[in-house]
């Protein structure tokens, strides 16, 4: 694990939705961890996939980063069907029999490997678990989860000083203003 401060607004998800949410907006105004190099490196490094971090992986995994939000947020979109499948044919998982053990090894070039498996961790979401990948509820909020609460019931990226209180803070407040004075 990388020491220093976490710049994530949120943490715990999976790879796929952790690369989304590289980006994201508060009242300071729009963050992209991609947009700075050492940012990125620190960003691989806690996935250790940081042995290629140079440019052109940087550059990759923005347009992985685009295809993923394009195909969560427009999923029957063609275009947007062809640009994941785009990053997914840069690598491969070769299957393998190594000493009596069936295996497999990923195979992808140094500056894909990141946003191929990133592009691969989305469709195991939407193999598995299709219907938890969520948007936060709050519409001025950029970021996904994967919500893992029993009851399916998670709206928020986050509840603690995050959207869910915000927005609950506001919603107390519109209330209270407009009751009919007493
Ligand atoms: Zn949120």
């Amino acid at each position: 694990m990388t020491k220093g401060p976490d710049p994530r607004p949120l943490t715990g998800e999976p790879l796929a939705l952790d690369l989304l949410n590289t980006t994201w907006v508060d009242e300071a105004g729009l963050h992209d961890l991609l947009d700075d190099s050492e940012r990125a490196r620190t960003w691989l490094k806690r996935w250790q996939l940081d042995e290629a971090a140079g440019p052109r992986a940087l550059e990759n995994l923005r347009s992985a980063r685009a295809a993923l939000r394009g195909l969560l947020e427009h999923p029957d979109d063609e275009g947007a069907q062809a640009a994941l499948d785009a990053v997914l044919a840069r690598g491969r998982v070769r299957l393998t029999f190594d000493a009596g053990h069936p295996g497999e090894r990923v195979e992808v070039p140094a500056p894909w490997r990141a946003s191929w498996l990133a592009a691969r961790d989305l469709l195991q979401l939407l193999e598995h678990r299709p219907d938890r990948i969520k948007p936060c509820a709050n519409p001025d909020c950029v970021l996904w989860f994967a919500d893992t609460t029993r009851s399916a019931t998670r709206r928020w990226c986050s509840m603690t000083g995050g959207c869910g209180s915000r927005l609950k803070a506001r919603r107390h407040y519109d209330r209270q203003r407009s009751q009919p004075p007493g």
